[in-house]
């Protein structure tokens, strides 16, 4: 198993990282739910060929993903039968226009309403970065190494998982 890996294996496998990062997020849709954007959920900005926009992922995030996903059956059975889009352009927990990993989704997919504008525009960003600061340290807190990835490298990791579980 090489170093990507092993790193998102052990983030998936601290169970104190992951309350952390449950608790983080709570946080996270909090502040964002006093900002009152909207989000039609309609899909777009998950199809990131379309919409033109990258989604980026910590290891402590991926490994967050990945430990909620292998408690899902159903899910990780959809998609080792190939019927979810493993593809750089779409994200493979897209299905009929809808998150089906809301639940352990990413920093990057909680604090994005494309509708933001103005200051609620300033604010949001702003709530990512600084929460996207407080992920880096729990890695620090935890132990577990810091790599920034690209949804399409994570999702590599996911399925690599996948494909060994
Ligand atoms: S943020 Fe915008 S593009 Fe993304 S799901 Fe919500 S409404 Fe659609
Ligand atoms: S995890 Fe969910 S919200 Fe995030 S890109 Fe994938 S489908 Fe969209």
């Amino acid at each position: 198993m090489d170093t990507l890996l092993k790193d998102i294996t052990k983030a998936a496998s601290d169970s104190k990282l992951c309350g952390m990062l449950a608790k983080l997020y709570r946080e996270v849709e909090e502040q964002l739910g006093q900002l009152e954007l909207v989000c039609r959920r309609c899909g777009k900005c998950c199809r990131f060929g379309e919409f033109g926009q990258e989604l980026l992922a910590s290891t402590a995030e991926v490994g967050y993903l990945w430990a909620w996903l292998r408690k899902q059956p159903s899910k990780l059975n959809r998609l080792l039968a190939g019927k979810t889009e493993w593809s750089h352009k779409v994200c493979p927990f897209l299905e009929d226009e809808s998150c089906t990993a809301r639940e352990a989704r990413a920093l990057g997919c909680r604090a994005f309403f494309c509708q933001a504008e103005g200051s609620k525009k300033e604010q949001m960003e702003n709530i990512y970065e600084g929460f996207h600061k407080r992920i880096g340290e729990l890695h620090k807190q935890r132990d577990v190494s810091y790599h920034y990835l690209g949804w399409a490298e994570a999702m590599s990791a996911v399925r690599s998982f996948v494909g060994g579980s």
